[in-house]
């Protein structure tokens, strides 16, 4: 794009990040290769790998030898709670990190401290390449603790030198004021947290004047380009597209560079594939799939051919900027039903085994999804059982709030309840609809 004419790209690893395809292709056999060997070291791995023929990393020969390897999915990661995926001495490890939506059964990933300087700098790959140095002071706007995108971008953000502050997520008039007091540059967060932070600075009388912002990067969920374009004018900055998961550490997987046209994949941590969902077999080029990634920079907890359920597609085109990894385009959905609420993860499933635990719930309802402002609000609309009045209001009221809080403990976000009488809310002829989501993919 226009950036290519203008800007001086910065490259914080340069030999790495335009390493000639070959060049990458023979250190991604020799990453495959050692992510096997450590795969072969857990159960999970080592019946899956010799169901398929692979019994030592040595029956990798080529990097087409990986399609040999089978899939692995969310539930593989579930059922090997809580150490079934760990391939380490349990003392090596120095953290872990679970993924934000999953309560019940969590899926843990587990780091050495070698597996943790990894990420860090990958990161801090993505932080440099989109112009920041060691003189921006950087406001981590996004929550701390299991989820990745605290610990994962302060560490990022203090590899490349800046001041970072860990100001977390929520609480729109101290992060005013810690811009404000420390002339913050750039800021990370949910794109709808970017919006609702417009619209608070609008009604606190904060003008985009008295602030130094300059840049943001923002993931964690799906947002369109047109949701970009209008952060960027509201607040008169450059936003990143910034994407990662979890199972593959957390953020630093794909992340835009200064062109802002797709998000390179770094191909020399992660193997990157994208299949049809209903074939597995993979797509051809510039075609939408399913992201299927392996993990070849962690030795901790090694995932291999990893379904990730996200909806994307490779670009063709290299990148102005010279970069020799691939480009993702924007996450374009998911394959299954998780619906993410202002960046929380949350299976409708999760929500239906709350509600039909309680037993004067009825058979029926309804989860609907829509845009408040710039947040997202979910409601949950169901029956009551046949035996309760709807005209007596107090224990209406009663149920309403166990309902919402027991919720609220579980899937931690905190949804409106609707009751309705028996019988009325819609029942469709052939699989219920469970789901309404009523917000515009363009905001
Ligand atoms: P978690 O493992 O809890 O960090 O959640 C990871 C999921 O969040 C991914 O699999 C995506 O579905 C979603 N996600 C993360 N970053 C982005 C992004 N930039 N665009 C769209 N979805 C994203
Ligand atoms: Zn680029």
């Amino acid at each position: 794009m226009s950036a290519a004419n203008t800007v001086n790209f910065q490259y914080w690893n340069k030999k790495m990040e335009t390493l000639p395809r070959a060049e990458l292709e023979a250190w991604q056999l020799d990453k495959l290769r050692e992510a096997v060997g450590f795969a072969l070291r857990t159960p999970f791995y080592r019946e899956r790998l010799a169901a398929a023929g692979i019994t030592d990393a040595g029956g990798i020969k080529t990097l087409a030898d990986l399609k040999r390897i089978p899939f692995t999915a969310k539930n593989d990661l579930r059922d090997g709670f809580p150490y079934g995926f760990l391939s380490i001495p349990r003392d090596e490890v120095i953290r872990l990190h679970a993924s934000s939506g999953t309560t019940g059964t969590p899926t843990t990933i587990y780091f050495s401290r070698e597996d943790i300087a990894r990420w860090t700098s990958f990161v801090a790959r993505c932080i440099y390449g989109t112009g920041c140095t060691q003189r921006d002071v950087f406001q981590n706007m996004i929550t701390y603790g299991l989820f990745t995108g605290g610990l994962g971008f302060h560490a990022g953000g203090e590899e490349v030198g800046m001041l970072v502050i860990p100001s977390g997520a929520g609480n729109t008039s101290r992060q005013f004021r810690l811009m404000q007091d420390f002339s913050v540059t750039v800021v990370h967060a949910t794109p709808s947290f970017l919006l609702h932070l417009e619209a608070k600075m609008r009604e606190e009388g904060v003008r985009r004047e008295d602030l130094s912002l300059k840049r943001a990067f923002a993931g964690a969920e799906p947002y369109s380009e047109d949701t970009r374009r209008r952060i960027e004018g509201l607040l008169n900055i450059d936003v990143y597209n910034s994407y990662g998961l979890s199972e593959m550490n957390g953020p630093g997987v794909a992340f835009e560079c200064q062109c802002k046209n797709g998000l390179h994949i770094w191909e020399d941590g992660y193997i990157a594939e994208i299949v049809n969902p209903d074939t597995l077999e993979n797509v051809p080029d510039g075609e939408t799939g399913e992201l299927v990634l392996t993990c070849l920079c962690r030795e901790a907890t090694p995932i291999l051919r990893y379904r990730t359920r996200d909806l994307s597609a490779f670009y063709t085109e290299p990148c102005p900027c010279g970069r020799t990894h691939r480009r993702l385009h924007r996450i374009k959905g998911r394959s299954d039903d998780m619906l993410i609420i202002n960046g929380v993860n949350v299976f409708p499933s999760q929500i239906e085994e709350v509600i039909m635990g309680i037993k004067e719930v009825g058979n029926n309802y309804l989860i609907v999804v829509e845009k408040e402002g710039a947040l997202d609000r979910l409601t949950v609309k169901t029956e009551v059982g046949p035996d309760i009045f709807m005209d007596d209001s107090r224990p209406l009221n009663a149920l309403k709030e166990r309902i919402r809080k027991t919720l609220q403990a579980s899937v931690t976000i905190n949804p409106r309840v609707e009751l309705h009488e028996s019988g009325s809310l819609p029942v469709s002829e052939g699989k219920a609809v469970r789901v309404r989501d009523m917000r515009k993919k363009d905001v």
